[in-house]
């Protein structure tokens, strides 16, 4: 199975990660933990340059599809064929969110892009964990030095924001938002019960 975590910066799904890795590897499976852009020694150095380097939103989106592009052939596909779960923070709902809505490339672009790079592959499930823009504002401020995506303006991630939204009620069967204004302990029991029905 492969599933995915989304959200903008600051709701806290990386919070989540190890512990949705654990408790699947409590059931017994083998998980493989990973995350875009990267997942691979040429997708780290991308996402080096994508982080810190100032480009036009062309390249900016070409490199997250060839991060992508070798982080599927590498890693993800392998490991699926192999019968391992793979547990991905960040895949390309975050590029229609970000490029897409963020930076306003415009969703057939990347559609275009999707169909070249994995035409037959979707995550089974995607978490989106929502929080409205003050409570991820407050939540990134105490965090590590912002990289380029985090400096961006509130009306930045108000479009980012609006396309996971969309994109959840497009495909509410794949992608489940998850209210990450509740405490921790309150998501954990939601996706608890998520993670038994997965893997009943
Ligand atoms: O999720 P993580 O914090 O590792 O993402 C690193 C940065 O890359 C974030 O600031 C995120 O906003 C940005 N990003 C992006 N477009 C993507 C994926 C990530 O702008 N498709």
């Amino acid at each position: 199975r492969f599933l995915t975590l989304e959200g903008v910066d600051g709701a806290g799904k990386s919070t989540h990660a190890s512990w949705i890795a654990q408790a699947l590897r409590d059931q017994g499976l083998t998980v493989l933990e990973t995350r875009e852009p990267g997942g691979t020694p040429l997708g780290e150095r991308l996402r080096d340059c994508l982080l810190s380097e100032s480009m036009s939103l062309e390249t900016e989106t070409l490199l997250m599809f060839a991060a992508r592009s070798e982080h599927l052939r590498q890693v993800i596909e392998p490991a699926l064929a192999a019968g391992t779960w793979v547990l991905c923070d960040r895949f390309t709902d975050a590029t229609y969110a970000y490029q897409g809505g963020g930076r306003e490339l415009g969703q057939a672009r990347i559609a275009a892009l999707e169909q070249w790079v994995h035409p037959h592959l979707q995550p089974d499930l995607t978490w989106l964990f929502d929080v409205p823009l003050e409570v991820a504002r407050a939540r990134r401020s105490g965090a590590r030095e912002p990289d380029r995506f985090e400096r961006e303006q509130d009306a930045f991630f108000e479009r980012t924001r609006a396309v996971y939204l969309a994109r959840a009620d497009e495909a509410p069967g794949r992608i489940r938002r998850i209210d990450a204004t509740q405490s921790i302990e309150a998501i954990r029991e939601v996706l608890a019960g998520q993670l038994r029905a997965l893997t009943q």
